[in-house]
C-alpha cells in the first residue's frame, strides 16, 4: 500500500490523519503549519516525538530539498534545482518584482511536448509531480529567502494541463486561507494548448490567469516548433481561449518567444496581430520572450532593436505587447537548463 503523501493534504486531511494515528486533532495543525513552512520532519519541534515516529514510518513526507542554487548577479533572481525525495531534479525560479515576489514552479520532472526551442523536454518526462511537491517549492523558497511570495507562474519543467488532477489540488492547496494563501488571480497557468485541459479547467472555478504558449501565428510553422499543434491546431485553440475568457471572465495572456529568422519578421507581426484580433474578440495581451540560447536545440533570440521593432508592429497592429524583462540572464535561465546540466554531470 502507497503511504500517505501527506504535503498534498489540506488542513482537514491533517487533521484526519493525526486522528487516524492516534493523535489530537491539533497535532494534524501543527503538521499542516510546519508543512507549509517547508519545515523537515526532524525539526517540528512541539510535534512528540512519537508522533513524528509514526509520521517517518507511515507517511510520505515529500518535501523538496535544494540541492544547487544560482544567483544573479544582475537582478537577484535565484534559481533552484530542487531534488525531489526520490533523487528526480526540477527547477524552480524566485523573481523580485516591483509589485513583488514570484515564483515560477516546475509541475513535472521532464516533459513530453517536445516543443523544440525546450530543454525541458530534451529527455522526455520522468513522471509527474504531486501537488505537495509543486507547493513544496514555494514553501522552501520562502523559508530560504525568509520573503514572502505573491505570485505564481506555473511555467517552469512540465506542462500543468498534462498533470491535470495535481494541478488543480495545487491550486486550491496554495491558494487556501490557512496555507500559504497565494490569491489565484495572482496566479498563471500556463500551457502549450491542450485543449481538453482548457475547457476542464475553465469549469473549476479557479479564477487564474491562463497563460498560451503560442510562438507561431499559423499552423505549419507552430507544428514545426510545437508538436502538440498537430493535434490542437490554432484556429480550435482560439476557440476554446475564447471559451475560457467567456467563462472565467479572466485574461488570457500569449506568450510569444522570439526565435530569430523563425518567427520574428515583420510578417510574423502583422499575421499574430490579426490571428489574436480575430481569434479572441476580448481583452488579450501578448508577452514577448527573448529565446534564452539553449545549444542542444540550435535557435537563439534576436537582438533587443528587432524584439523592440516586433513589439512596435504589434501595437501599430492594435495589440497589447510587452516585452517580457530577462530576468537572470547571467545565471543558466532558460527553463530545464540547469536540470540537463545537472543529469549530463
Ligand atoms: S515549452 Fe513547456 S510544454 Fe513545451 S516542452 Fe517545454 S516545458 Fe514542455
Amino acid at each position: 500500500m502507497s503511504k500517505a503523501d501527506i504535503l498534498s493534504m489540506t488542513l482537514d486531511e491533517c487533521r484526519a490523519l493525526a486522528l487516524s494515528l492516534g493523535e489530537k486533532r491539533f497535532r494534524g495543525e501543527q503538521l499542516y503549519g510546519w508543512m507549509q513552512k517547508g519545515v523537515p520532519l526532524s525539526e517540528m519541534k512541539n510535534l512528540p516525538a512519537s508522533f513524528r515516529e509514526k509520521i517517518e514510518n507511515e507517511c510520505d513526507y515529500r518535501l523538496p530539498e535544494i540541492a544547487r542554487k544560482q544567483v544573479s548577479k544582475k537582478d537577484g533572481t535565484v534559481k533552484y534545482l530542487m531534488r525531489m525525495t526520490d533523487g528526480e531534479c526540477v527547477e524552480s525560479v524566485f523573481m523580485r518584482y516591483e509589485h513583488g515576489n514570484t515564483v515560477c514552479v516546475s509541475c513535472q520532472a521532464g516533459c513530453r511536448m517536445g516543443c523544440r526551442f525546450c530543454a525541458s523536454t530534451l529527455r522526455g518526462r520522468a513522471r509527474d509531480l504531486t501537488a505537495g511537491e509543486i507547493l513544496g517549492q514555494i514553501a522552501v523558497i520562502q523559508r530560504d529567502t525568509g520573503e514572502r511570495v505573491g505570485g505564481i507562474v506555473m511555467m517552469g519543467i512540465g506542462e500543468p494541463l498534462d498533470n491535470y488532477d495535481n494541478t488543480v489540488r495545487f491550486l486550491r492547496l496554495v491558494s487556501s486561507g490557512d496555507g500559504l494563501n497565494i490569491g489565484l488571480r495572482h496566479i498563471s497557468v500556463s500551457t502549450c494548448g491542450l485543449i481538453p485541459g482548457i475547457k476542464k479547467l475553465s469549469e473549476e472555478g479557479l479564477p487564474v490567469t491562463l497563460s498560451i504558449s503560442l510562438h507561431a501565428s499559423d499552423d505549419t510553422r507552430r507544428s514545426s516548433l510545437m508538436p502538440v499543434n498537430n493535434k490542437y491546431p490554432i484556429a480550435e485553440l482560439m476557440e476554446a481561449c475564447r471559451e475560457y475568457f467567456e467563462k472565467t471572465g479572466r485574461r488570457v495572456s500569449f506568450e510569444y518567444t522570439l526565435i530569430s529568422g523563425e518567427n520574428d519578421s515583420e510578417a510574423d507581426a502583422k499575421a499574430l496581430a490579426a490571428l489574436l484580433k480575430k481569434g479572441m474578440r476580448g481583452p488579450s495581451h501578448i508577452n514577448l520572450i527573448m529565446l534564452n540560447k539553449v545549444d542542444e536545440t540550435g535557435f537563439d533570440a534576436p537582438d533587443r532593436k528587432g524584439a523592440e521593432r516586433f513589439r512596435r508592429l504589434l501595437e501599430e497592429n492594435g495589440m497589447n505587447a510587452t516585452i517580457r524583462r530577462r530576468l537572470g540572464s547571467d545565471i543558466d535561465a532558460s527553463c530545464g537548463q540547469l536540470r540537463l546540466k545537472n543529469m549530463e554531470e
